[in-house]
């Protein structure tokens, strides 16, 4: 493989002087409603909310049942946790999701231009399980759609799965020692286990804006595509019917980036509203090529998740390591090896190695401004589209097209910055700087709950532990987890998912892990003839102490940030000691790092008495 090289950046950035232009850029964008801006879509929008453009809902009969495990969910934590129980020889278990079949987001989000914006390489589990290649670097949405297939067949997992069923209660009944599950077709489903892997991403999030109620052109959130009013399909989107609308965009994350290069060749005009720029670097998306695919030696998906995961999450690769992934993930991290390399690696404390790579830092996102003004004609339009922040304020992104679409005469990039969002929405469009502008169409690239409050968030109305304890509540001013996998009293649970665990740089593998050790302690406990296993009180409050004393504090980095679900919308949420902190959609990572927190795991397992869990024997 080519040695990947370090980027070319400008060596003579003013740090103080950017530092304190972010801080404006912040300020300017600051709500002091945080999460408050947004409408709750189960309530206010729910068609969009239960509808599903991509499939007809079957009619079908409740089903009343006693299962090992329910799976709440069929997305890549959903099929991981299926594919481990399946391994671990447990049988009687069922997914079930709101989606017409698995897939999670990548059933959902079908929008024009949807890829993965993560290397594929890494992102798709169990590649060297499966034998299956991705045709591309970052895989288009279709084919993670189709592979999630394929893994489903080959373990046959799919032959159980409940499909458009959304959960509704959950309840924990201790007569029977088992999860009451009931859903929206009626269903009684009596679990003994529950594996809840219902996602980040899964919940709509549309903005409340003045007016939004008023408008009567088509309107629809970009993970619910009407390809029907648009043109073409999910796997050939040539939006033809959009050759007489003017569509408006809302938002410039990384769907609408994916988006909106297709509507600009297709629409007769599109009106991107712009709050907040993303970085936008090149793809360069690849074909796989099929002499590094023959080469690839067994063990290769584990060593480059792992490559990837010191690059983009740990911050540094090793003296002497590539870096295989070779993109704006990884990028500062591997500028900062080549530095240190040209200086035959000086021994540096961390804070000195934090000083150096922030300068990397300012550094990068100087690169990102200059690609906008090399490619971007209209030079107010530049200037709008450039990002002031720190890397990792807002997820950044990569996109060929998307810069070049603002040279087209029938796209106009409306900055909404200064109004903190869209100002107003009316009968026949939306204003923006005191004008009106009709439209045919809104589209809300508008994103998910990612870290508002649970209860808005998971969608369950009612979701009960012992005693009738309501998660919500258990939960309201932070986690309280074994290893960020179970909690004391809500028995044979298991959260997959940001919790208080260790993180990955790729979020399949760190599922994956989690959904190992579920499986684990399912199949311990049904083998012992258990009933219910739960965290005692003790082994949770220890396990608590340790991953805070242990803690990461970023809260001056995400203070400086600008606002997103990086930092909460910059709104801070008081703690269990009435410490005021933004939340963060990770949850509390494990400090010492993610192989310290596989090691604890496995010792865990090795030792085999399943410690600081609390089991009751099955008396019947
Ligand atoms: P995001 O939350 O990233 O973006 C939402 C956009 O809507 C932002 O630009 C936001 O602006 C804007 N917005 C929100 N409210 C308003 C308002 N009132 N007025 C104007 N604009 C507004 O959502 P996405 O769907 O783009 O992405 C969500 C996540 O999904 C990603 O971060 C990523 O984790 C994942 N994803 C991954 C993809 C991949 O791998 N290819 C592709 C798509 C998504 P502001 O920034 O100012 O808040």
């Amino acid at each position: 493989e080519m040695k990947c090289k370090p980027t070319d950046t400008p060596g003579n950035v003013d740090i103080p002087a950017l530092r304190e232009r972010y801080r404006q850029e912040r300020d300017k964008r600051l709500r002091p409603e945080g999460q408050k801006q947004y409408a709750k879509v189960r309530e206010e929008f729910s068609d969009t909310y239960t509808a599903d453009p991509h499939m007809p809902v079957v009619p079908r009969d409740p089903v009343s049942e006693d299962l090992d495990v329910a799976i709440l969910g069929a997305g890549w934590s959903g099929i991981l946790a299926a594919y481990h129980l399946r391994n671990a020889g447990v049988c009687s278990f069922r997914n079930i999701d709101h989606a017409g079949d698995w897939g999670g987001v990548w059933y959902w989000n079908r929008y024009p231009g949807i890829q993965c914006d993560n290397d594929a390489y890494c992102y798709l589990p169990l590649l060297e399980e499966t034998g299956f290649m991705p045709s591309r670097k970052y895989a288009d949405g279709y084919e993670i759609y189709d592979y999630f297939r394929l893994i489903a067949d080959k373990y046959s997992l799919g032959e159980n799965a409940l499909f458009h069923t959304l959960i509704s209660s959950l309840r924990w009944d201790e007569r029977i020692r088992r999860w009451r599950i009931g859903s929206n077709r009626g269903d009684d489903i009596r679990a003994r286990f529950v594996i809840v892997a219902n996602g980040l991403l899964n919940i709509p999030k549309l903005p409340n804006i003045p007016g939004i109620h008023d408008y009567k052109g088509r309107m629809f959130h970009t993970s619910r595509w009407e390809y029907d009013y648009t043109g073409g399909t999910y796997r050939n989107p040539v939006l033809d019917k959009l050759a007489d609308k003017k569509v408006a965009i809302i938002g410039t994350g990384a769907t609408a980036l994916q988006a909106i290069p297709y509507l600009g060749r297709y629409a007769r005009h599109v009106y991107v509203l712009q709050r907040t720029p993303s970085t936008v670097d090149q793809r360069h998306n690849a074909p796989t090529d099929p002499d590094w695919a023959q080469g690839l030696e067994p063990g290769w998906q584990k060593e480059r998740m792992a490559n990837f995961h010191r690059a983009a999450m740990e911050g540094r690769l090793l003296p002497g390591e590539s870096d295989l992934v070779c993109d704006f993930w990884t990028e500062i991290s591997r500028n900062m090896s080549a530095e240190l390399e040209a200086e035959g690696w000086p021994r540096l404390t961390p804070e000195e190695y934090a000083t150096r790579r922030e300068a990397m830092d300012y550094r990068v996102l100087e690169r990102m401004r200059r690609r906008v003004d090399e490619i971007v004609r209209d030079r107010e339009t530049a200037a709008a589209l450039k990002p002031w922040y720190r890397f990792l304020c807002k997820r950044p992104l990569s996109n060929d097209d998307y810069y070049d679409t603002f040279n087209r005469p029938n796209v106009s990039l409306i900055d909404v910055s200064a109004t903190r969002g869209v100002e107003r929405m009316t009968g026949k469009g939306f204003v923006a700087n005191g004008v009106e502008h009709q439209v045919d169409c809104m589209m809300f690239a508008s994103g998910f709950e990612v870290s508002s409050d649970r209860d808005r968030r998971w969608g369950i109305d009612v979701f009960e532990g012992r005693n009738g304890v309501s998660i919500y509540d258990h939960w309201r001013h932070g986690y309280k987890t074994l290893h960020g996998l179970m909690t004391h009293g809500f028995p044979n649970q298991f959260f997959i998912g940001y919790y208080q665990g260790g993180l990955n740089a790729t979020t399949t593998e760190q599922c994956s892990r989690q959904a190992y050790h579920a499986a684990y302690i399912v199949k311990e406990a049904l083998s012992r003839g258990m009933a219910a296993v739960e965290p005692s009180l003790e082994a949770q409050d220890a396990y608590v102490r340790h991953i805070r004393e242990t803690a990461i504090d970023i809260a001056d980095f995400q203070a400086e940030c600008t606002p997103s679900y990086y930092n909460n919308e910059s709104e801070k949420v008081t703690d269990e000691k009435g410490d005021r902190k933004y939340r963060n959609f990770l949850g509390e990572g494990y400090g010492p790092g993610w192989d310290a927190f596989q090691r604890l795991l496995q010792e865990w397992r090795d030792n085999g008495d399943l410690a600081g869990l609390v089991l009751e024997p099955d008396q019947r």
